[in-house]
């Protein structure tokens, strides 16, 4: 049962792992590709600032050259014009004199022949230049001058032949329109000493080769806004994780408990909530699994069940609690008896079953039988009182391949009702005679039923001798006259009246007549037998009281005989009952003697008038040396206890004899009369002894 709870858990952690994977990747996915966007979006931006930048270069030198020519064409030779801080202008005159010197404000400690010195690229250039159109002509060149790129620009005017320089620092220049373009660290630097991170495109003039390059650090707009983004998309993608993780595992968690659940359902849709045993259905279940496999492969099978003698009075009396411990310790000593491989079931009540698969022969079944009998018996303590703990057992070996799994029940719990019959606390084996029996059982109880409603039965009535050799009582005992079957003895039709609940109106029935009987002879005695399903039910001492006053006639006429076994039982309803009915005045009779339990301290405890010898030690008397002490001994036992003692089934007189030496005086037998009906007791009893018996 524990296997779907783990498939379920193993299913769940599998989601969860690939969850977390493509949550992952999705995550990682949209990190690099941010990135590699932005990377993308970077190199177009460089791309573009590249040619924004070369391009805006050439358009600003478009218009710087001509207008610093025209400047210098028509300045003041003696005055040279300075439009930068740090640049400086001179002018020559046609013989190379130096003739005008002028500097920025910023252009320091220049000599005008420093300045002009530096301007000899830029002459010599002028001197091979020829002259345009309007007969100027013009050079240029770059030098470094003081670690900084100067543009010489040198022009010869035609007029005078005067020649104009005008050196301009180009990184001046530049960072003009470095500030417009906003590239702070643009700058014209020798080529190959670019810095890293950033870029450099060569500057050419006149089409010499490059010696210069404009560098700047690139503008990375995707990285500006990609860069404070990084930070939050990892908190994002952490929280995320983080979050994700935490669902996965509350999903981990509540599909283990659900799987937990499941399982605890399913044992309990398959379990007795209270003792935690296999219930009826996965009995049945096992059952027929153990039945199939012993068909395949043979070995042995057997059913058990087991029933709690006198269950429902312990519940009754003592109370649920301590019938639900009953329960309980039941279950616990089964177990304690079965081995693993059985199964052990409570289908109901106070009722158990076992499969017991593979067992051996017959006497290992019955060894195990008689293991569970004795582990279920012995006395319980329980806050409301004592009980005491027996169990009928019913069990069938299972040696026919085609019995069903409710048939093999059927056979154990007949055999279980047979073992009940026998007296209970012990176990039976089924066998088929058992199923007819059953049978028969039942056909009975339809009949006595019957019999009951179409008033067929009859009361027959057996003379007691007394102390003075005289009938002075009859015992009411139950007849019937079945119109097929004949006579039906009482002791095979009354088990069935107890167990099918007709008991009670049989026994209504017969107290009605005994009552009316005694009512005849006043002076007799009248016993009517009771059983302790009666007893035990409610209103029964009414009843008693009801009938006596419809007969009108006293309690103390009657005398009601009672089983050892009610005594044995020992709960309080019984004794209160009992004491009620002496209360009212009827003689109790202890039925059967010594064939129960014979625990004479139970003689003490309850408040009895007689004890009937039964007839089994009468039948022995002189057979059995045994049977005499026993008799003996009961007469004894009564008389210290102040009892009468009547023996009962006495048949011969040689059988009385013996009862008398003992100190018996009152008998009942065929010796005296068997059971007969009034009529019959009539004319035994001639003459008659009370003419108020006319009334
Ligand atoms: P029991 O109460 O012990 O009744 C005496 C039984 O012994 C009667 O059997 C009676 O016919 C038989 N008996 C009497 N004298 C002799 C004798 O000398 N020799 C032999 N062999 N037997 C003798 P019965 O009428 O068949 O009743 C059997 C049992 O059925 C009774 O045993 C009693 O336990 C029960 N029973 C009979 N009538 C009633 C009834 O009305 N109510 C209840 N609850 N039980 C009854
Ligand atoms: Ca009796
Ligand atoms: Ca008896």
């Amino acid at each position: 049962m524990q296997k779907p709870a783990s498939g379920t858990a193993a299913v769940s952690d599998r989601l969860i792992v690939a969850l977390a994977i493509v949550g992952f990747l999705a995550l990682a996915a949209v990190h690099v590709s941010t990135i590699v966007l932005g990377m993308r979006a970077d190199a177009v931006s460089r791309r573009t600032e590249r040619t924004v930048l070369a391009s805006g270069l050439t358009g600003k030198a478009s218009t710087f050259f001509p207008g610093r020519y025209q400047l210098l064409a028509q300045a003041d030779p003696a005055k040279p014009p300075v439009p930068e801080k740090r640049g400086r202008a001179l002018s020559i005159d046609a013989q190379g004199r130096l003739i005008g010197f002028s500097k920025g404000v910023d252009a320091g400690a220049v000599s005008p022949y420093a300045a002009l010195h530096a301007a000899e690229p830029a002459l010599r250039k002028l001197a091979r230049a020829t002259p345009d159109a309007q007969g100027l002509t013009t050079a240029t060149s770059v030098d470094v001058f003081a670690d900084q790129p100067e543009l010489t620009i040198a022009l010869r005017r035609p007029n005078d032949g005067t020649t104009m320089v005008s050196v301009v620092n180009l990184n001046d220049y530049i960072s003009e329109y470095a500030n417009i373009r906003q590239l702070p660290d643009f700058a014209l630097v020798g080529i190959g000493a670019a810095a890293p991170k950033k870029l450099m495109t060569p500057v050419t003039f006149d089409g010499a080769p490059a010696r210069f390059g404009l560098e700047w650090t690139p503008k990375s707009p995707a990285r500006e806004i990609i860069g404070p983004l990084t930070p939050i998309l990892w908190i994002f993608t952490l929280f995320a994780l983080g979050a994700g993780a935490w669902v996965a595992l509350r999903a981990r968690e509540m599909s283990r408990r659900l799987a937990a659940s499941e399982a605890h359902a399913q044992h309990l849709a398959l379990h007795d909530a209270m003792t935690g045993l296999a219930n009826r259905a996965l009995f049945s279940d096992r059952l027929d699994h153990a039945l199939e496999i012993r068909r395949r492969m043979g070995g042995g099978l057997a059913v058990v069940c087991i029933d709690l003698d006198r269950f429902k009075q312990v519940n009754d009396t003592l109370g649920h609690q301590a019938g639900d411990e009953m329960i309980k310790t039941a279950a616990r000593r089964i177990l304690g008896v079965s081995r693993a491989s059985d199964t052990v079931a409570r289908l109901g009540g106070d009722e158990f079953a076992l499969v017991l698969a593979p067992i051996g022969d017959r006497s290992t079944v019955e060894l195990v039988c008689s293991r569970l009998n004795a582990a279920l018996s012995g006395k319980l303590e329980f806050p409301s009182g004592k009980a005491y703990l027996s169990a009928s057992i019913g069990v069938t070996i299972i040696e026919d391949d085609r019995l069903s799994g409710a048939d093999a029940i059927r056979q154990a719990d007949l055999a279980l009702y047979a073992a009940k019959g026998a007296g209970r606390g012990r176990f039976t084996v089924f066998e088929p005679t058992m199923d007819e029996s059953l049978h028969l059982r039942h056909q009975i109880e339809l009949e006595l039923r019957a019999a009951l409603d179409a008033g067929s039965l009859q009361v027959a009535y057996q003379p007691q001798i007394g102390p003075r050799g005289k009938v002075d009582g009859l015992e009411a005992l139950v007849r019937w006259r079945h119109k097929d079957r004949g006579p039906i003895s009482p002791a095979f039709f009354i088990p069935i009246a107890e167990e099918a609940g007709l008991i009670h109106r049989l026994g209504c029935f017969v107290m009605t007549q005994a009552f009316q009987a005694a009512r005849r002879w006043p002076h007799l005695r009248v016993a009517v037998n009771v059983s302790p399903v009666q007893l035990r039910e409610p209103g029964f001492v009414a009843l008693c009281k009801d009938l006596l006053a419809e007969a009108g006639i006293e309690a103390r006429q009657i005398e009601l005989e009672i089983t050892e076994g009610v005594l044995v039982d020992n709960d309080e309803r019984t004794q209160t009952v009992l004491r009620e009915l002496r209360d009212i005045g009827f003689q109790l009779a202890l039925d059967d003697f010594g064939t129960g339990y014979s625990s004479l301290s139970y003689l003490n405890a309850y408040p009895i008038d007689k004890i009937k010898i039964d007839r089994s030690f009468v039948a022995n008397l002189g057979m059995e040396a045994e049977a005499d002490k026993v008799v003996r001994a009961i007469i004894k036992l009564g008389r210290a206890l102040g009892l009468k003692v009547t023996a009962e089934g006495v048949e011969t007189a040689a059988q009385q004899e013996r009862l008398i030496s003992a100190g018996c005086n009152s008998f009942q037998g065929y010796l005296h009369g068997r059971p007969v009906d009034l009529d019959a007791i009539e004319a035994l009893l001639q003459p008659p002894q009370a003419p108020a018996a006319a009334a």
